[in-house]
C-alpha cells in the first residue's frame, strides 16, 4: 500500500489532447522551470534513514533509483497516458521492450496468444519464436478476419495482439470488434499504436486493454532515440509492470524520455501534416502507370477505408505501393525495379526507420521482413516489388518529383 503519493500537475480536468500534450507531465521542481528538466541522476537522496525504508517498501511513492522509475520518465508516461486516455503508462527501453514487459508479467508457460500475421517483423520473432521457448504458444491469424481471431480462441488464450494500421501494408483491423473477442474470452487486447499516434487513434476508448508505443518513431518524431512505452489501467501497471520492470531493468533512459516529452508536444500537428502529405502523395501514385497498387488507408480503394475512417482521425503517414515487374519478369523484375526507384531518389532517407520528419523509403522484403521466411512474407503481403514510404515534412512537390525519377523510365 502506497500512502503518500507523487503529486500530479493540477491541471483543470476534462482538457483536450493538444493541451495535454504540451502540459501533463509533473508539477515543475521550486526552481520554477517552464521547460521539463532533464533529471540525469541514477540514484535518489533520503532525508533519513526512516524514510529510505519507506520508500523501499513501496509505503511511500518516491523516486529511488532510475531502473525503478525517475522524473522525466514519469513526465513522459503521464504525459502519453494522458493522450492515449489510460490511467497510467510505462516507458521502455525500446518498442520491442515494452512487448517483452507485456509478454513477461502476463503470460506464463501453457498459455496462448492470438497475434495478427501483420505485426512488425521483430514481433513475429518474438511471439513466433523466443516465447515458444518459455512454452507460450502463439496462433497467427489475418488481421482483418475476425472470424479467424474468433476460431482461434482456445481455453488457454490469455491475449491478443493487433497493430493498426499495419506495417507496411496499413492494413486496418476492427479494435472494437477485436476487444469484445477478448474479453469475452477472458483475455486482453493489446494494440501497437505506433502507426496512428494517440494523436489520431485511441485505442482504450474503443476497448482495448493495453496500447503498445515504439516512442522511437512519432511519438520521438524526429528520429533521435529509441523508446517504447506500455499504457494500460493502473492494476496492470503497477501491480504487474512496475515489479518485473524492477527486476528485469528494461527501463527508458531520462534523456531518450526526455527527448520523447518535447517530442509529444508537435505529436499532432505532426501528424496532421504528414498524414495529409502522405494521402496527396498516395493519389499521385495510385494515377501513376509504374504502380500496381496503393495502400493507405484515406484511399476509398483501401479495403478496410470505411472502418478506418471510423476508428482514425486521419490516414497516418506511411503509404506503400507495388512497382510494376512482376508480370514482366517475376519477383527478380519486380525486385530490380524496386531497388531502381529506391535509388533514384535525391530527397528520401533509404532508412527502415519511420515517423520521422524526413520523408524515409525503404524495401521491406528485404529489410524490416528480410529476417522472415519467405512463407511468413507471403502470408504478409510482403511482395518484392513493394515499397513502403513513411513521409516526412518536405514539401509533397518535392517528394512526387523525387519518386518520378524512378518510376517514370519504368512506365
Ligand atoms: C518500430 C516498431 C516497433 C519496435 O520499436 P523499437 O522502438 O524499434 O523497438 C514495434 N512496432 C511497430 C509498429 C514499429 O514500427
Amino acid at each position: 500500500m502506497t500512502d503518500k503519493k507523487i503529486p500530479r500537475t493540477g491541471l483543470p480536468p476534462d482538457l483536450r489532447l493538444d493541451t495535454l500534450a504540451v502540459r501533463e507531465g509533473l508539477p515543475h521542481t521550486p526552481w520554477g522551470e517552464n521547460s521539463e528538466a532533464l533529471f540525469l541522476t541514477s540514484s535518489f537522496v533520503h532525508p533519513d534513514a526512516a524514510t529510505a525504508a519507506a520508500r523501499f517498501a513501496n509505503e511511500e511513492e518516491a523516486f529511488v533509483y532510475t531502473r525503478f522509475s525517475n522524473p522525466t520518465v514519469m513526465m513522459m508516461e503521464r504525459r502519453l497516458a494522458a493522450l492515449e486516455g489510460t490511467e497510467a503508462c510505462i516507458g521502455t527501453s525500446s518498442g520491442m521492450a515494452a512487448i517483452l514487459l507485456l509478454a513477461m508479467s502476463l503470460l506464463k508457460a501453457g498459455d496462448h496468444v492470438i497475434c495478427s500475421q501483420s505485426v512488425f517483423g521483430s514481433t513475429i520473432k518474438l511471439f513466433g519464436g523466443e516465447f515458444g521457448k518459455f512454452g507460450v504458444e502463439t496462433t497467427f491469424v489475418s488481421q482483418t478476419d475476425l472470424d479467424a481471431w474468433r476460431k482461434a480462441v482456445r481455453p488457454n488464450t490469455r491475449l491478443l495482439f493487433a497493430e493498426t494500421p499495419s506495417n507496411p501494408l496499413t492494413e486496418v483491423c476492427d479494435i472494437a470488434a477485436l476487444a469484445d473477442i477478448a474479453h469475452d474470452a477472458g483475455a486482453l487486447l493489446a494494440v501497437d499504436n505506433c502507426f496512428c499516434s494517440p494523436a489520431l487513434q485511441q485505442p482504450a476508448k474503443l476497448g482495448a486493454d493495453l496500447i503498445v508505443h515504439s516512442g522511437t518513431k512519432y511519438l520521438d518524431g524526429q528520429g533521435r532515440v529509441v523508446a517504447g512505452a506500455l499504457c494500460g489501467s493502473e492494476a496492470l501497471v503497477n501491480d504487474k509492470f512496475v515489479p518485473l520492470m524492477r527486476s528485469a531493468g528494461m527501463s527508458l533512459s531520462p534523456f531518450n524520455a526526455w527527448v520523447v516529452l518535447k517530442g509529444m508536444e508537435t505529436l499532432s500537428i505532426r501528424m496532421q501534416a504528414q498524414s495529409e502529405r502522405a494521402l496527396q502523395l498516395a493519389q499521385w501514385l495510385e494515377s501513376h502507370p509504374a504502380v500496381e497498387r496503393v495502400y493507405h488507408p484515406w484511399l476509398p480503394s483501401h479495403p478496410q477505408h470505411a472502418l478506418a475512417r471510423r476508428q482514425q482521425s486521419a490516414g497516418g503517414a506511411v503509404v506503400s505501393f507495388i512497382v510494376r515487374g512482376q508480370a514482366e519478369g517475376g519477383p527478380a523484375r519486380a525486385r530490380q525495379n524496386a531497388f531502381a526507384v529506391i535509388d533514384a531518389t535525391k530527397i528520401c532517407s533509404i532508412t527502415a526507420n519511420l515517423g520521422d520528419t524526413k520523408t524515409t523509403i525503404t524495401h521491406p522484403a528485404s529489410t524490416s521482413h528480410g529476417r522472415l521466411t519467405e512463407d511468413q512474407r507471403q502470408a504478409a503481403g510482403i511482395t518484392q516489388g513493394l515499397i513502403r514510404v513513411a513521409v516526412g515534412l518536405e514539401d509533397v512537390e518535392d517528394l512526387k518529383a523525387d519518386l518520378a525519377r524512378g518510376l517514370d523510365p519504368i512506365a
